[in-house]
Formats: structure tokens, sequence, C-alpha cells
């Protein structure tokens, strides 16, 4: 594969000449004008987010170490979501790149040690919010907890790491299982992770992208051989066409907003395909582009609000009109591709009757976006957990991809697939290896591929596929694990069914919690022990780290001189150390000096990443396979083709009296809670968002008590009107994973579905009462 090696000049370097336009525009000529939210200032009287305001409140709250704080905003790669930043410049556009999710998550940076003896009293710390356990600081000294004890002590790192690897040495090693999250995590830690657990003779691996992208990762493997957005950002801008599939980026990628007001400006006409009406996306108001925070600047051209679950059938409608109209690029499809005549075929066999009662819109507007997207020379269609959340989230992604092939928008210039990405370090994970099925990008588990690994690692690692993230969970449930290893994340907060994940927590008789802070999982009591790892951040990592953004763009983040935090260690070191005190006779095969080690031995075992090696200032990244995948059509699968899928739309039918529900996200970062009231819609993290006509049929009022329930549980909230379909309801994640049934996954990738039916009712006086 192609790749492109840039660097931004540092400063004090001799720069380009500085365009008074930004680079997109200065290159593409005439700016177009962009239509206006409101003629009064600053969206007096909108719902909306106070960017200004809300600086002022993070730079106070940030003011313990200023120095420190700015150092890390100046150099260091953004933590906070997938767009990618180094400092706070990026490659799509000139200006700062900066949003308030980044300011947000800057304390967890910057923040000083916990006091330990918190942790004497674990009972006492179970009524404290997850934000506030993050709130008491970083974790500064390795911690156990026997069962039984009231709370942990302190231990040294000879100690900690000791009761682990006797407790690994003694334990099967398919009864040992890793999981990596990834919002600071580097592609680093990732990669040393996959070896060590490797090493340890286990392929139970996993990383966050498993309920976040894995439908995206299978669906575009399967149908043009990549796994990864096929253009860049910078492919928005200018684009005839974007489409938003299940996607809120205002909120999850602020700064896209930029990016969108850059392609407002060269004429891009916007659409969305969602059940409510995001409101960030109908109008923003960017803080940076000084006519838009003063007016506002109106995104969506047209919405296209599909009942949760009916993208598939909204497509297939789509392709129908598309092909009755003669609209389909005949061209692209004969030369590129492979299975047109059977989607063809099973397109023709849908009735529009059974289309609309699936998707929720009528034929007349499926003609109306099949007529916009023909119209558009270019295109690029966005997706996220919209479109993945789902037991056929895979189905979902193939029928966006068979919407693309159908245009022919993959592999040319302003075109593209995105499934666009959360977590900064996401893309990575899976990439570098942190995963069931995959030893490293392009490298399935399989008899071959420990063959190769073995030639690079100097060890045979297992073949077998390990378990998904949810396996491990019902394998702890089931007393299957020993020891589970946990680096960043919460799964208590994160999948379905809470009260079954404290059970299956509960029942491993080992847990090793790595993490920067506290987090409610730790406090759960446990078979045996707890263990807690102190990590370093990214900035604090010794030689720095790398981290790969949803357009393939490979940063590298140095590392932050400054102050550190008691005995915290980088990541990656932290598994090297636990692997050689399980086997001290093998110690050399997974020992690394320093992060650049580890980046030249990545560059080895995953040819893709060739290039990492050379990554070691800031400003240094490079894109792997290039601006864009898949280029002229010729796409990396065995005879060159991409594959149309046959998809048919799931049965979503909803009983009556029952309402489809989904889970959305706040003033958040994944399941970082930062603030109680959605800035884009005003809601409380209580809310139960409903439109106008379904509450009138149900008598409700707005800010009425209500109850949701179903087989599994309840869910007390206050109604909230919103721009969502009718029958459709949402509320806040992860508090709605308490009517979230486990055990309900897309079976190619276990990604659990985050939908469920509910009914509601009003909460009466007397109900209310204590
Ligand atoms: S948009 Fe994403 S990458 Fe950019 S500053 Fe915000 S959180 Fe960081």
């Amino acid at each position: 594969m192609q790749s492109t090696f840039r660097r931004i000049p540092r400063d004090g370097e001799k720069k380009d000449k500085p365009s008074p336009l930004p680079r997109h525009v200065a290159s593409r000529g005439r700016r177009k004008s962009v239509e206006r939210v409101s003629p009064i200032p600053f969206g007096i009287g909108f719902v909306k987010p106070h960017n200004y305001w809300e600086v002022v409140r993070t730079a106070w709250e940030n003011k313990r170490n200023p120095l420190f704080t700015w150092r890390i905003l100046r150099d260091g790669v953004c933590d906070g979501c997938a767009l990618g930043t180094t400092g706070m410049r990026d490659f799509t556009m000139k200006g700062i790149h900066l949003c308030t999710v980044r300011l947000n998550l800057l304390p967890l940076n910057t923040m000083g040690p916990l006091d330990v003896r918190v942790l004497d009293d674990v009972e006492a710390l179970r009524s404290v919010s997850s934000k506030d356990l993050r709130a008491l600081g970083r974790l500064p000294y390795p911690m156990f907890r026997r069962r039984g004890d009231p709370g942990f002590h302190r231990i040294s790192w000879d100690e900690a790491l000791g009761i682990a690897a006797r407790r690994i040495r003694a334990a099967r090693p398919d009864r040992i299982a890793f999981f990596v999250t990834s919002r600071g995590m580097t592609n680093e830690s990732y990669y040393v992770a996959n070896k060590v657990a490797r090493f340890l003779g286990t392929n139970h691996i996993d990383n966050s992208s498993r309920p976040c992208h894995s439908p995206s990762t299978t669906g575009l493997k399967e149908t043009i051989g990549v796994a990864a957005s096929t253009c860049s950002y910078t492919d928005w801008i200018g684009s005839d066409l974007i489409v938003f599939f299940g996607s809120d980026v205002p909120n999850n990628q602020p700064v896209t907003t930029k990016y969108l007001y850059y392609a407002k400006e060269q004429g891009t006409k916007i659409a969305v395909v969602n059940p409510m009406r995001e409101p960030g996306l109908e109008r923003y108001w960017v803080p940076s582009v000084p006519t838009s925070a003063l007016f506002g600047t109106r995104f969506a051209d047209a919405f296209f609000p599909v009942h949760t679950g009916g993208d598939i059938a909204f497509i297939n409608g789509v392709l129908k009109h598309m092909i009755e109209k003669g609209w389909i690029n005949s061209a692209f499809v004969a030369n590129h591709t492979n299975g047109f005549e059977a989607l063809q075929a099973a397109i023709e066999r849908q009735s529009w009757e059974e289309l609309e009662r699936q998707s929720g819109v009528r034929r007349q507007a499926m003609f109306d976006f099949a007529q916009m997207y023909s119209r558009a020379r270019t295109a690029v269609f966005v997706w996220s957990m919209g479109i993945t959340h789902h037991r056929f989230g895979v189905d979902n992604v193939k029928a966006i991809v068979n919407l693309g092939l159908a245009g022919g928008i993959v592999g040319r210039i302003k075109c593209g697939l995105m499934p666009i990405r959360g977590h900064s370090g996401v893309q990575g994970g899976s990439e570098m290896g942190a995963n069931p099925r995959d030893f490293g990008l392009g490298f399935p588990v399989d008899e071959q591929n420990a063959d190769r690994f073995q030639g690079i690692w100097g060890f045979r690692p297992p073949t077998t596929h390990g378990m998904t993230a949810v396996g491990m969970i019902d394998a702890a449930h089931a007393g299957g694990l020993d020891v589970l290893y946990m680096a960043g994340g919460n799964f208590l907060e994160t999948l379905p069914e809470p009260e079954y994940v404290r059970e299956a927590l509960a029942r491993v008789p080992l847990r090793i919690h790595q993490d920067i802070v506290l987090t409610s999982a730790m406090l759960v009591d446990p078979a045996y022990a707890v263990l807690l790892f102190p990590a370093q951040t990214r900035y604090e990592q010794r030689g720095g780290g790398t981290q790969t953004s949803t357009e393939r763009r490979v940063y590298f983040s140095p590392e932050v001189p400054g102050r550190r935090i008691g005995e915290a260690r980088a990541e990656w070191e932290i598994f090297i150390q636990l692997g050689e005190r399980v086997r001290p006779e093998a110690s050399h095969l997974i020992h690394f000096e320093d992060g650049a080690g580890v980046r030249a031995e990545i560059a080895k075992a995953v040819p893709t990443y060739d290039g990492i090696q050379n990554l070691r200032e800031k400003g240094d990244a490079f894109q792997y396979g290039g601006p864009r995948l898949c280029e002229g059509g010729t796409f990396p699968t065995p005879d060159g083709r991409a594959r149309f899928t046959v998809v048919l739309p799931p049965d979503l039918d909803i009983p009556d009296g029952q309402f489809l529900l989904s889970t959305r996200r706040g003033k958040q970062f994944n399941s970082m809670i930062q603030g109680e009231v959605d800035p884009l819609l005003g809601a409380g993290r209580r809310d139960v968002l409903m439109g106008q006509e379904d509450a009138a049929v149900l008598h409700l009022h707005e800010g009425d008590a209500v109850l949701l329930s179903n087989e599994l549980g309840s869910y007390r909230g206050r109604l909230r009107f919103a721009p969502i379909r009718p029958r459709n309801v949402q509320i806040y994640w992860p508090e709605g994973n308490v009517l979230i049934r486990r055990g309900i996954v897309d079976p190619a990738c276990e990604m659990p579905d985050y939908n469920a039916l509910v009914r509601i009712e009003p909460v009466t006086a007397s109900e209310r009462r204590p």
C-alpha cells in the first residue's frame, strides 16, 4: 500500500506562505455563501452549546498545572475522538483544531494523584458516581484487595506483578483474557498487549472497537477488502454530497463542524438518515469561524427520518428507484464489482409497501434521496453507532457499501466510505492485533499466520480464535475465567444488563484493572482478589507513542515533560513486565527497551504500518494507503473487485402499545459523562426523548414522569419532546443499558444490539411517593 508521510512544521521552522483562506479553499477557488441560522447574534434563544463559556470553564478546571496543560495541548495528539490532531493542528484545514471534548478530558491528564486512603473502604465508594470517582485523582500506586477485605492496600510493583504472575502461571491459557480499551491507548500499547497475550498462550484479547465499529470492520472487509475509511476528511470538503447515516458528528467529533462549514462554502449538500432530526446537524454555531459563531450555519439540506434499524429497507428502496430510473453507475458496476444482479433481483422482489413499513419513510422520500445521490458527481457516506449498534450491524454496513458501489463512489477524489470513529486509539486497536481473530492487520488467526508470527516473535501464537469482549463476560459468568486483565474500560458501564456484568466480574478469581483513574468496576468484590495497576497517560510514556485516526493517519504524540504520578508506568511496559514475570526463561522474546523499539517491530509485523518506525517528533505522521483506498476501482480482494451483498431488511415490527428504544450520547465522551445536560438538545440525563405525536396518543405532557419497562426491568425518566420519528424513543447511554438485553448480538462480530422494545406509562403521583 502507498503511504504518505508528512510533517507539520514545528514552531520556528519555515512554513509555507500562509494563505488567507483555508488550505482546501485556497486550492479550489471561490467560496459560496453559507446559509445562516438567525440574524440574532450568538444564537441567543436557541438551545445550543455555549462553547466560549465552556472554554473558560475548562481553562479554570485545568488551572492547577498550566504549563504542563499547555504543553499537552500544544504538542500532544488529542486523546479524545479519532479525528486526529498534532498539537492543535490537523491535516485538513489551517487554523486551530480544538474542541471542548478535548478540554473536558484534559483534567485526566493534568490532575494530581488520589489519596490512596480513600480506597480503604470500598463500600463508601460504591455510592460515588463514576464522574466523581475520576475526580478523586490519578491512581499513583499498585493496589491490592483480597475477597473479604474492606478495601485496597498499597503494594509494591514487585509484589503486584508477582501475584499476577503466580495466578497466570497456575491458570490454563484459555482461562486468561485481556481487554484493552482505547481512550488514550497508543498503538505501541495495543501491539505489546497483543504480543504478550499470545506469549502467555491465549488469543482471548479484544478491544473497545467490539461494541463500537466491529460491524464496519467485518462488513467492509467482506465487501471491498479493506476495513477502514476509504477516503480522507479533505474529501468531505468540496464533495457534492455528504450523507450521515446514524451519526451525530457535532456531538462526538465536534471539529467536524468546521469541516462541514468549509464544505458548505464549497457548495456541498448534506443529507442525514437518522430517526432523530439531530439539531447539531441541522444548524451549528462553529465557534472558530466568526460569521458562523455569530449567526450560525445551516448544515443539513435533507433529513430522512427512518425507523431505528430501518436503514437497510431505506437503502434498498433507494436502490430500487435507482434501478428503475437507470441511475446505477453501470460502468463502475460492470468493471469493478460482482454480485449486482443477485442484489437487483432481491430488491425487485421487495415491495414498496414492505420497504415503506420497514424503513418508516415513504417511497417518495426514497426517491428524493436517490435523485439527490444520482445528481451528485461525488459523495461521501459517513456512519457510526446508529448503524453498527444492531444485531444486524454488519448487514447495515453492507447495505451502505451496496449504495456506494451502485453510485461508484469508492476510490475517487471527494468520494468515499467512512466509518467515523469515536475513541482516539480505536482504529489502531484491532490493526495492532488486540483482537481475538487477527494477529495484526491483514493476518487472521490461522496456522499459516501463526508460522509467520513465529518467525517474527520467536514463539508460536495459538491458532484457535479467542473470545470477544462479550464472550469474555459470558465465560466469566459461567466460571470459565481465572484471570481477567482489563487495561482501561468499564464493562459495567458499556455492556448490556449491568447486573449480569457485575455478577460475571465477581466470579473471576483475579481481576487486574490497569488504568489512570478509579472506575466503578474496580469496586466489584472479587472471587479471590483485585489488583490495580497505575498507568501513565500517553503524554507521560517514555519515548512517546502513536495513534491512528479515522482517516488512517498515524500520528506521533511525543512524551511531554512535566510532573509524573507516583509509580504509574507506561502501559506497554506493564504488559511486558508481567509477561517477563510469568515466563522469565523466555523474557527476551517480548522485551522492548522503548517505544521506538516497539514501532520498529510493528513495521515488520504489520507491513501496512511501514513508516511507523520513522515517527519520532511532534508533527510526524503518515497516512497508510494514501489519501484514498481502492483508487481507480481496484479492490484488495482476491479478484480485485468489490462485492455487492444481498441484504434483506430485518423484521422490525413494533407491537401495539410498545416503542422501539435506542440509546444516545449527551455531554459525554463514550461512557465518561461530563455534564448533566446535553447541550445540543437541552435534555437532562434522565429525559426520555419522544415525539409530540406519540406523547399525545399516550396523553402525556412534556415534563411528565414516565416509566419505561420491558421484560428486563424498568427505567424512570421525565418526558421531553424531541424531533424523533413516531414509535421511536431515546434515552441516554449507559443509563439505558438496564433495558438492553444481553446475548442479542450480530452473529458475525458479536456486536451487542443496543436497542429494545419498551412500554411507556405515566408514573402516578402515588407511585412517586417514597
Ligand atoms: S474533534 Fe476530536 S480530535 Fe478534534 S479536538 Fe475534539 S476530541 Fe480531539
